[in-house]
């Protein structure tokens, strides 16, 4: 294999990584005194709410997650398996105006340039929203059929209550295709769906 150029990334394994969250430090532990968030090795105080916690009050607290959470949120392998989850749970992709462009060196990194916007696609096989339209959520025609085989079954029970109690997407596309089903009003392909795409789970 050729050496690298100049303009090549090297990638590799952090093999003993030296850093650590909320490290105990005598009789404390390194947390932000402010918002008691847990910080990195090298995270010094105000680093996440500003000195004194000037910061602190410029963003307001999240709601509490959905009850439904509970099923999983707790559960020791949701670090591992969220990533299926949010997949099996994906009603768009990620889109650019303009093509990715080539990049050179080993892949690792993403570039892209253009405007970037969300696809919704029914009509692909493995899109969720083709799930929802057309299955009502059928649990033998999830897409990613292979991977949802391996999340507990109740995890995605769960999700997808959460998302019809919840989600604004899922709500209208459930009221859309029940009139188009009871009064046959319009082909579904003529559906607007104004609600931003869901981002469920953190990656
Ligand atoms: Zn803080």
């Amino acid at each position: 294999m050729d050496e690298p150029g100049p303009n090549t990334w090297k990638i590799g394994c952090i093999i003993s990584p030296a850093l650590g969250w909320g490290e105990q430090r005598g009789n404390s532990y390194h947390r932000c005194r402010i918002c008691n968030i847990e910080l990195l090795t090298g995270e010094c105080a105000g680093f996440c709410c500003g000195t004194g916690g000037k910061y602190f009050n410029n963003t307001t607290p999240l709601p509490p997650l959905p009850p439904q959470y509970t099923t999983f949120i707790n559960d020791p392998n949701i670090s591992s398996k969220s990533r299926v989850l949010n997949l099996i749970f994906s009603f768009a992709s990620m889109e650019t105006t303009h093509p990715f462009p080539t990049v050179p060196g080993p892949p690792g990194f993403v570039a892209i340039q253009g405007r970037i916007y969300h696809r919704l696609r029914p009509n692909h096989d493995n899109s969720a929203v083709r799930w929802l339209l057309y299955d009502g959520f059928m649990r033998n025609m999830a897409p990613f059929e292979n991977l949802a085989q391996t999340l507990p079954a109740n995890w995605i029970d769960a999700l997808r209550n959460a998302l019809l109690a919840y989600n604004p997407l899922v709500g209208g596309l459930s009221i859309s295709v029940s009139l188009i089903l009871n009064f046959a009003l319009m082909p579904i392909s003529a559906l607007k769906i104004r609600a931003p795409p869901p981002k469920l789970l953190p990656l």
